[in-house]
């Protein structure tokens, strides 16, 4: 059988060395070899554990989040509940869940999510069986109306292109081929004169990270919340402005080498929230906020406490320590940032600052 290793080598022999970018598509989303497309990777069995698997507050919170700004926004009477990448769908059912109390919300909601895994698809549809729900491949086809979003590691996943400083030029970072195994290279100096800007930061020997995928899905997002209204909530791994290189691999909760494994691992890389907040206009972006402080601003630990009422023994120890990883600075707390958009004359939605 070619493996999708097998399939990468022979399209690098064909064609020369692989942008990074195109490597991380197709080991992520590869129609029969792919990461996505051929497994459930999630939970202490997978490679990795998202937040909303780790605890139902995190997704509770989140809705209420959501259903807040909807009220403080009029509630209007048909909008998307959106949700990109959902992976097992245990945050939509969680957003569910908690929102079944904010009177017209759910019966308002038309369930979307973006989704390019069709193996993933259908574990969404079993974990929100009872509520009607419609898939699409990307932010683009979201309908025209009020939109409430959600992403969480999501914008992780899209590809990334590397590029090392060379004097005023910059060279490519590529995967190539030597004695038979996958292995980096670089491309010929280039002048970029999409990076210009990075001129001003760098020094010779930096590398830089660029994402084609992620102003066009801001963009798909905030043209729907500066029209019609909404907000989005993003989450994920990165920081204000990139300098270096994120692209990372997570295997059985180890991290590896990229090149090891094609189709095998989660390959991730930061996102740069400066270049997201930047292709928000004209909808207005939230400062971006540490995962811990935004939940704990939502009333994460009176949650917690209430949770906690009805456990003992194991289930509360387990509880506990899921309440810390969420928010303790050590652990997703501080990793994890979260950035809210919403339309020109409104606020941030609940936890966030302007
Ligand atoms: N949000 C989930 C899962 C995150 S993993 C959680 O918090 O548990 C990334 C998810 O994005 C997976 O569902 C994956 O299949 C999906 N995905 C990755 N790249 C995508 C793309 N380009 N288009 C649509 N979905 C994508």
């Amino acid at each position: 059988m070619t493996t999708l290793r097998d399939h990468i080598i022979e399209h690098i022999h064909a064609n020369g060395p692989m942008r990074i970018d195109e490597y991380m598509a197709m080991c992520l989303l590869h129609p029969t070899g792919g990461y996505y497309t051929t497994r459930d990777p999630f939970g202490a069995e997978g490679d990795f554990v998202t937040a909303p698997e780790i605890s139902q507050m995190f997704g509770e919170l989140i809705g209420l989040c959501l259903a807040q700004t909807w009220l403080s926004q009029g509630a209007p009477d048909r909008f998307t509940l959106a949700e990109l990448g959902p992976g097992r769908g245990t945050l939509m059912a969680d957003i569910l869940r908690a929102t079944r109390a904010v009177p017209g919300f759910v019966q308002a909601a038309q369930i979307t999510l973006v989704e390019a895994s069709a193996s993933l698809r259908d574990v969404q549809r079993k974990a929100l069986a009872g509520h009607a729900v419609h898939w699409c491949d990307s932010a683009d086809a979201l309908p025209d109306q009020p939109l409430y979003l959600i992403a969480n590691e999501f914008f992780d996943a899209l590809p990334i292109r590397q590029f090392l400083r060379d004097g005023t030029g910059w060279r490519e970072r590529q995967v190539g081929v030597t004695d038979g195994a996958l292995c980096f290279g670089l491309g010929p100096v280039l002048p970029q004169p999409a990076f210009a800007d990075r001129l001003a930061d760098t020094q010779d020997g930096d590398l830089i990270e660029d994402c084609a995928q992620l102003a066009p899905t801001v963009q798909a997002i905030t043209a729907r919340i500066s029209a019609h209204g909404g907000t989005a909530l993003i989450i994920d791994y990165g920081d204000w402005h990139s300098l270096g290189d994120t692209f990372q691999a997570l295997r059985g909760h180890q991290s590896v080498d990229p090149l090891t494994a094609p189709g095998q691992c989660d390959l991730t890389a930061h996102v740069d929230f400066e270049k997201l907040a930047l292709a928000a206009a004209p909808a207005q972006h939230s400062r971006i906020t540490p995962q811990g402080v935004f939940l704990e601003r939502l009333g994460i630990t009176q949650r917690a406490q209430t949770l906690a009422t009805t456990m003992t023994g194991k289930q509360l120890e387990n509880h506990i320590a899921a309440h810390r990883r969420l928010t303790h600075p050590s652990e997703m707390g501080n990793l994890f940032k979260v950035i809210g958009l919403f339309p020109p004359t409104q606020s941030p939605p609940p936890g966030l600052d302007p």
